[in-house]
């Protein structure tokens, strides 16, 4: 049996860039956070080594460290952090409504907010090579990580808008860039098309997947073959980045929150405003293009004061009320 514990007034779930921010901004604004970490506490930056290009830190940061900070920081100001997946949703769909949330499938939460923060997942190519190899040289963000390859051979797989905007990313930094496009065309945009065919060290492999990532602790070379006849080739890199698209992690949302085609919740305009009152959405999780943690800590800042201002509201709301019956 499934039992409610408690009534909160901010919920945040998930724990990466955005959830810390809002953390610390609704912690701040005495909404009494009570955040969710998630699976994967910390987020996607505990999967990176050095974080170089987060503003104010003059020498980088490790990925890990910084969320143990950003995780102090919004204990400071009072937000309980818990390990613990919500599993399950019911939201209101009334203004002022309680929304509710189970956690591992065996307890509820009512908040009067909701901060959704779960990110999105990069997907890999599932190559036992390659996984061996995340963090020694293969990576899935090529602003994050492109630097460590300055004047270096890389490679780059993916067709789509990502894989072409990264791919001419890197081709600014290092020495030469393969990328890999799986079918005979790109799938990205016209515009993106061009500025890879324009850029001169980024060469594109069509028809050409991974077949092997060759290396013991780092990348030494990429062992490619051409799926239309099977040919394969080996070449010397030091970086592979797979850019062959995110997964948001939205499943829990499915039906209750309006979301794109490829599962990114949708915020209305320059807020961070669900279609659902109360329920606000920051970070990777509702955003494809910029992906970045200084952006989604840009966006759970904007949660957590969007959450602050319903709350004020539905406060005036209900004492103006209170006033006409008086
Ligand atoms: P997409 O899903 O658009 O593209 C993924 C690419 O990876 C495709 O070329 C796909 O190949 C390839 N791929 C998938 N799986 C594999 C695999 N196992 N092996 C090899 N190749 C694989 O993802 P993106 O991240 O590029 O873009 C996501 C969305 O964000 C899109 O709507 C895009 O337009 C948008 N975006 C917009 C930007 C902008 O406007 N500046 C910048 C970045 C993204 P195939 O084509 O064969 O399926």
């Amino acid at each position: 049996m499934s039992e409610t514990i408690e009534r909160i007034k901010c919920l945040i779930i998930g724990s990466g860039p955005a959830g810390y921010t809002a953390a610390i901004y609704a912690s701040r604004a005495d909404l009494k956070p009570i955040m969710y970490t998630g699976m994967e506490p910390g987020g996607q930056l505990t999967t990176t080594t050095e974080v170089d290009n987060f503003p104010g830190y003059p020498e980088g940061i490790d990925g890990p460290a910084m969320m143990m900070d950003l995780q102090k920081q919004a204990e400071r100001f009072g937000t309980e952090v818990r390990m613990g997946m919500v599993t399950e949703v019911e939201f209101s769909k009334e203004a002022g409504g309680i929304h509710k949330a189970c956690i591992d499938n065996s307890k509820w939460v009512e908040a009067e907010t909701v901060i959704i923060s779960t990110g999105a997942t990069a997907k890999y190519l599932g190559l036992p090579s390659e996984q061996k190899l995340r963090g020694g040289g293969v990576s899935a963000c090529a602003v994050c990580d492109g630097f460590f390859y300055k004047n270096q051979d890389v490679a780059i797989v993916g067709g789509g808008d990502t894989a072409a905007e990264e791919a001419t990313y890197l081709a600014n930094i290092c020495k030469k860039v393969t990328m890999l496009v799986r079918k005979d065309e790109m799938r990205a945009s016209k515009a993106m098309q061009h500025r890879v065919n324009n850029t001169k060290n980024l060469e594109v492999r069509y028809n050409t997947e991974v077949d092997e990532v060759i290396g013991d602790q780092v990348v030494d070379g990429l062992r490619m073959v051409n799926n239309k006849t099977g040919e394969k080739e080996e070449i010397a890199i030091t970086g592979l980045f797979i850019a062959i698209g995110h997964k948001p992690n939205t499943d829990i949302f499915k039906g209750h929150l309006d979301m794109d085609e490829t599962g990114y919740l949708i915020t209305q305009g320059k807020s961070t405003k669900t279609n659902i009152p109360g329920v606000f959405a920051s970070g990777d999780v509702q955003d494809k293009e910029y992906r970045q943690a200084i952006t989604a800590a840009g966006t759970g800042c904007m949660a957590a004061m969007d959450a602050e201002r319903y709350l004020a509201e539905i406060e005036t709301t209900e004492e103006e009320e209170k006033e006409v019956t008086a």
